[in-house]
């Protein structure tokens, strides 16, 4: 037998298992697994992946015996079901779904009560004594089948679903508000509306026959992988293009067949707070689509989840049902021993299981279920430290709206509406209708909120461009909610009270008229819209940490944030230091778990206050003596901001660079600020517009900079070094230990560092002996051009330690001004020819390379060089792990990023061993 293309499940027994994802995709591979834990799951079969790669080397075509196995395996189907594809009187009805091996909300397309035409329909209709729940299948299968397999979709961003259209149409003829109102002649009318508007679009009759259908739909999921939506899905999540989705055909189960039936998504934990219950949605008389669709606003799944009386939650409506999906939550919670987003459908009162899978969740909810799950037995924390995503602590350390100014601007009405919490967080932001809009705007600097009716997923870059996203329609597991939560975007769902206008380009909410560009403040914690701008606070571990406004013990998310981040220091090996420039900094960093400061830039420190003349005295000096003379006004100020570092630092190391900076970045550009340098320098405003001239670079990024300042002036090296030992000494004095190691920017050849070494180590000398005290100062180099790397070996004659500078190293590597790459970066990115934005995550590949270079000849000369990184990929979760298998000694980067390189640091060491 050749390669296999189609594995079976059903009556308890499946072909596949959860450990075939790559193969039948999550779907289907949770479908085989739920088969085989006994859980009711409707029959059906799964075409491979490997289908899909076929499809794509041979031009759409599929391959040799493929057509057979479907063939039989449709045979088997009918013979379990006791229906015929096609028959006229028992219809066998199939969905037709994708799942690739990594869930990708809403990008894949679903076809349901495929098997449906003129004649089947009718079948039904006698079948079930029901023509209402007939008509009601087959004008659903008529719009998806029309959406999904031939295209026909709304044509501009101001438009409506055509067949939405046509149903809001009917509606409103009737007078009714919901499509379950709609009668079984009003049904029937709609499908010969809906093929009516396929014909005028396609110009062909819409196919009656079932395996034309059946193909058709086959095709048209493997044709979505490829759709811009689904690219650009994968795009922002990192998820290779090679992967392929598998197909899903299923035997129909009916949510839609009366009162006594249902459909429904739920989550075996709270996806916005981790809390271990059952959370989810349904409603009666309805099909699939229908909950995440968000047409009509579902119904709560249990009594506690119940925001108002007139709700009426599952545990009520159907308690049997109800009590047979806990007792299921519970053996998919503990046998994936992870949260699930489930999928059900109740047929008369019957319940069954459509889906599970890895349920997406709020960074709060990863850190909760995780520490609850190694609470709970389990997990172990070191699989609770890999369930966690690095950057998900964004969500954690992120603000939410100040409680006072809520207070206010709910006491002077500026509440507008409430809908449901699904993405926690504060965003204030201008309001746009469409996702070109939110791209564009974002791309102009506007912090805006994207508001729909409701997202699909060709919304997903605009939604990634806003601060929030709002809707009218949908609940917590809407495509908005799924999608916002994953990306960590506040946003706030099924707001029913906006009546949004996508022409006018204006909602109105109980009278009141909100426009585009109009400002709003949506809170993803609690639902509620305002209007205006409200300020923001910190978040609760900030609170705690920080601000001293909220004792430990009073935070639950603080006390499982420590938890977790505990676990994470006890497995990392890679040590984390921050890159901060001032005293403040140093201390919000210590607070986050800094172990020292791997980055001082000193010229940060020259733009405070009056110091900034000073040093446009220095670099507009036409001689040593007045740029001594300059210098020495700026020693006082350096000694001072030293102190304030290394007195905050308490003995932990700190990296402090020298001058690095192109001097043009310095200097004055306003008329009054030259002629206080002149003044200042008792000179002609002539002379100094001169001197500038001089100093013009055509390209200071690779010109005189970095250890070239030094080289050219030592006297800077020299003042610098003098406050840095001269603190080090009086703190020293003060009975506070001091381990300043003192870095060198951008060196690419030894006799640089040699040159600028010997400097310090005078100054050193001098400076000790002068107070009498001896300081534990290293001095080493950063690694941030090529040839640094290249010959590491030399330059850790003269290094005591290296910091890679990958900012900077980056720009050399790839020959791309780190200024200017954000010009062509997004066309970089949306060719495809990038994966990623070399800048923010580490190239591996080419930086990487010479870093890993620049390690092993590093340490061949001198075997305990401490290696670490300073470059903004020091934050970054993959550059991270990059850095720990590299074998480098530490990370450095913004103090709020410190958690999540510590939490990176952990993975990476565990998934190593
Ligand atoms: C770097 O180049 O990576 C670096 C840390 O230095 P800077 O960003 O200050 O050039
Ligand atoms: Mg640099």
């Amino acid at each position: 037998m050749g390669t296999r293309y189609v594995y079976f499940f059903g009556e308890g027994k499946a072909d596949g298992s959860a450990a075939m994802k790559h193969l039948l995709g999550g779907k289907g591979a949770n479908l085989a697994e739920m088969t085989n834990l006994g859980i009711p799951v409707p029959p059906g079969f799964t075409i491979s992946t490997e289908v899909c790669t076929y499809f794509y080397q041979s031009k759409g075509s599929y391959p040799p015996g493929l057509e057979q196995e479907v063939e039989e395996a449709l045979h088997r189907l009918e013979n379990l079901m006791g229906r015929r594809f096609g028959d006229p009187e028992k219809p066998l009805l199939v969905s037709v779904r994708s799942g690739a091996a990594v869930s990708m909300p809403g990008m894949m397309d679903t076809v349901l009560n495929l098997g449906l035409n003129d004649r089947t329909v009718e079948g039904l209709a006698r079948e079930t004594h029901d023509p209402r729940f007939a008509y009601d299948c087959y004008r659903r299968f008529l719009s998806m089948y029309g959406d999904v397999v031939l295209g026909l979709k709304a044509e501009s961003p101001d438009e409506i679903d055509p067949f939405e259209e046509i149903i809001d149409e009917l509606k409103k003829a009737r007078g009714v508000q919901f499509d379950n109102q709609l009668s079984a002649d009003d049904l029937k009318e709609l499908c010969l509306r809906y093929k009516e508007l396929i014909r005028r679009k396609i110009g062909k009759d819409f196919p009656q026959e079932p395996k034309a259908q059946l193909w058709g739909a086959i095709g048209a999921v493997f044709g979505s992988w490829d759709n811009p939506r689904a690219i650009a899905y994968r795009q922002i999540n990192g998820i290779p293009d090679d992967m392929g989705t598998a197909v899903n055909v299923q035997c129909m189960v009916f949510g839609n067949m009366g009162d006594d039936c249902a459909t429904g998504v739920a989550f075996t934990r709270n996806p916005a707070t981790g809390e271990n219950v059952l959370y989810g949605e349904y409603l009666v008389n309805a099909q699939g689509e229908d909950v995440v669709a968000g047409i009509r606003t579902p119904q709560p799944i249990n009594i506690r989840q119940k925001t108002d009386p007139s709700m009426v939650s599952l545990e009520e409506a159907m308690p049997e049902a109800y009590a047979e999906l806990e007792r299921i939550r519970k053996i998919l919670d503990r046998h994936y021993r992870d949260m699930q987003d489930i999928e059900f459908t109740i047929q008369r009162r019957k319940l069954w299981m459509l889906q599970t899978r890895t349920g997406k969740r709020t960074g709060f909810a990863a850190f909760k279920i995780a520490v609850d799950m190694v609470r709970e037995g389990i997990l172990t924390p070191k699989e609770a430290l890999l369930r966690v995503e690095p950057n998900q602590l964004n969500q954690l350390l992120r603000p939410i709206f100040d409680a006072q100014a809520k207070q206010k601007a709910i006491a002077s009405k500026a509440l507008l509406a409430k809908g449901l919490n699904a993405g926690p967080g504060a965003a204030t932001g201008r309001v746009v209708f469409n996702a070109v809009d939110a791209e564009e705007w974002a791309e102009r600097g506007e912090k805006v909120i994207l508001v729909r009716l409701e997202t699909s997923p060709d919304d997903i870059r605009g939604m990634h461009a806003a601060q929030g996203i709002l809707t009218s329609r949908g609940g917590m597991t809407s495509h908005a909610a799924l999608v916002a939560r994953q990306m960590g975007k506040v946003c706030v769902v099924g707001c029913g009270d906006l009546e949004i206008d996508y022409k006018q380009r204006q909602m109105t909410v109980n009278g009141r008229v909100v426009k585009e560009g109009d400002w709003i403040s949506v809170d993803g914690s609690t639902g509620e819209v305002f209007v205006g701008q409200i300020p923001t606070r910190p978040s609760e571990v900030l609170q705690v940490l920080l601000d001293k406004t909220l004792k430990p013990e009073e935070s639950a998310i603080y006390q499982d944030y420590m938890e977790l981040m505990q676990w994470a220091d006890a497995h990392r090996s890679l040590g984390v230091r921050t890159n901060a420039d001032q005293p403040d900094q140093a201390e919000t960093a210590l607070l986050f778990g800094a172990e020292g400061i791997g980055l001082c830039r000193t010229e940060h420190m020259f733009f405070e206050g009056e110091r900034i003349h000073a040093v446009r005295e220095m670099i507009l000096a036409p001689t040593k003596e007045g740029r001594e003379k300059a210098l020495a006004k700026l020693l006082p100020m350096q000694r001072e901001d030293f102190k304030g570092i290394f007195r905050v630092m308490k003995g932990l190391p700190v990296t402090i660079r020298t001058l690095d900076p192109p001097l043009h970045e310095f200097l004055p550009t306003q008329e009054a600020d030259i002629r206080t340098v002149a003044e200042q320098m008792g000179v002609s405003v002539e002379r100094v517009r001169a001197k500038m001239q001089a100093l013009h670079e055509a390209n200071p990024m690779l010109g005189h900079r970095g250890c070239r300042l030094g080289v050219v002036y030592p006297e800077i090296t020299a003042m610098q070094a003098r406050a840095i030992l001269e603190a080090a000494c009086e703190v020293k004095k003060e009975g506070l230990d001091v381990h300043p190691e003192i870095m060198i920017p951008l060196v690419g050849h030894v006799a640089e560092l040699a040159h600028q070494k010997r400097i310090v180590d005078e100054v050193a000398r001098e400076v000790m002996e002068q107070y009498g005290v001896q300081v534990d100062y290293v001095v080493g180099t950063m690694i941030e051009v090529p040839r640094g790397a290249l010959t590491a070996d030399e330059i850790a004659k003269e290094a005591m330690f290296f910091s890679f500078g990958t900012n900077d190293l980056t720009q050399t590597v790839y020959g791309i001004s780190r200024d200017d790459a954000a010009k062509f970066l997004h066309d970089y990115l949306d060719k495809r020819i990038w994966d990623f934005d070399p800048f923010e995550r580490i190239d591996q590949d080419g930086v990487g390379q010479l870093m890993k270079m620049g390690v092993e000849k590093g340490r061949a000369t001198r075997p305990d060089l401490k290696v670490g990184i300073c470059g903004e990929h020091g934050g970054e979760p993959s550059s991270v792990e990059f850095c720990h298998r590299i074998g480098l000694n530490y990370v450095s980067c913004s103090p709020y990023r410190v958690p999540i390189a510590r939490l990176a640091a952990a993975r990476a060491a565990i998934r190593e061993a």
